[in-house]
């Protein structure tokens, strides 16, 4: 008997649509020196004890609960454990979108995993731009938005690093007071840890924020991140979250990596990056096939060369960052802050590029 062909028929049609998503891992790239996925260079070493695993795991462990709500400021029933940040996109989407009928807002260019999610979910896109969230009044942006029900504000914003001012983001909440949900995604927060509005959630119910330990906390590889709302909005979202979604083996290190110790040394190594990330911009500044440098929040720098073939060029030689397209040019690339053996190869490379007089 001969294999039958695969029905395509089957796939419902935003399925068959999706372009494959590339992350920055699923490119098979061959290279030396790692800058393109945003992780801390850190790695840390943990304790486990692997004696429970014949038992279904607590389904939010208090002890990580607790551990978050204090690092945050906030009460335990606002802090839902997530499997990344990526995982609390798609759970509010599954939880507050419906299908075929309503929308998410975002402002490009920014994190491609918010259209990535609506479209699985056939979720329609208002695709909006960083411009109008940053130079736009309330009403302006409010008035794009129109019906949307879920708004996107990536802050910092990757891959540009601007900031939204916490202001902008209240009054865009208070205009949609009940016709909409403001999701602050916080990944890169650790980096400007004052621009934070997990404080808000005193005062709207119509906000959520994105949290994860993949960048600061060194921690890309546990997949764990937050979801910070008031208990009304988290309500529903954890009826659609899967029953156990958090693996003993991941609350154990997630447990240790919140201790104060390890946040302390978290908080170190965010001043030992900043730091290293303003030498990079001063790099770049004078470096002659550089175009424009866009000086940001987060642990990356965005910038523009004047000839793709650089990027192209410095891929080839095992120097692998994230080239992208934004507003319509090909000549960007983000470079991550690593440690100091691999941020000097990215010197040596601006280096040969040439030096502006
Ligand atoms: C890296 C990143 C995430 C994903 O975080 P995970 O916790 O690893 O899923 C979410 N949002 C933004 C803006 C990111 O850059």
């Amino acid at each position: 008997m001969t294999k039958s062909e695969f029905p395509q028929n089957l796939l419902p049609n935003n399925i068959s649509a999706l372009a494959a998503y590339s992350s920055a891992k699923s490119q098979k790239l061959t290279g030396t020196t790692w800058l393109n996925a945003n992780e801390s260079p850190y790695t840390k070493t943990f304790e486990l004890s692997l004696s429970d695993l014949n038992r279904y795991p607590d389904p939010q462990p208090n002890n990580v609960i607790n551990a978050y709500a204090k690092y945050a400021g906030l009460n335990t029933e606002q802090v839902l454990m997530t499997r990344g940040a990526d995982e609390g996109i798609e759970l509010l989407v599954r939880t507050y979108c419906e299908n075929s009928k309503d929308s998410i807002a975002l402002f490009l260019p920014t994190y491609g995993m918010y259209k990535v999610t609506a479209d699985t979910h056939n979720i329609a896109i208002n695709a909006l731009t960083q411009k109008l969230l940053l130079e736009g009044t309330a009403e302006q942006i409010t008035s794009a938005i129109g019906d949307s029900k879920l708004v996107f504000i990536c802050n910092p914003n990757n891959p540009t690093g601007s900031l939204t001012e916490l202001d902008k983001i209240s009054a865009i909440a208070i205009a949609l007071a009940d016709k909409a949900i403001v999701v602050v995604d916080e990944a890169y927060i650790e980096f400007c840890p004052e621009k934070s509005a997990a404080s808000l959630l005193q005062d709207f119910n119509n906000i959520v924020v994105l949290r994860t330990l993949s960048k600061a906390f060194a921690l890309a590889g546990l997949r764990t991140g937050f979801m910070l709302a008031n208990t009304e909005l988290l309500k529903p979202v954890r009826k659609v979250i899967a029953p156990y979604p958090v693996s003993r083996v991941v609350a154990q290190i997630a447990e240790q990596a919140l201790q104060s110790d390890a946040i302390t040394q978290m908080r170190r190594q965010v001043t030992i990056l900043n730091r290293a990330k303003a030498a990079l911009v001063q790099w770049l500044k004078s470096c002659s096939a550089v175009n424009t440098v866009l000086n940001g929040e987060g642990n990356f720098v965005t910038v523009q060369f004047k000839q793709k073939e650089d990027i192209d060029n410095a891929m080839q030689s095992g120097l692998i960052m994230r080239p992208f397209t934004l507003y319509e040019q090909d000549n960007w690339l983000r470079i991550s802050i690593g440690n100091e053996q691999e941020l000097e190869q990215v010197k040596l490379w601006l280096e040969m590029l040439g030096t502006e007089q």
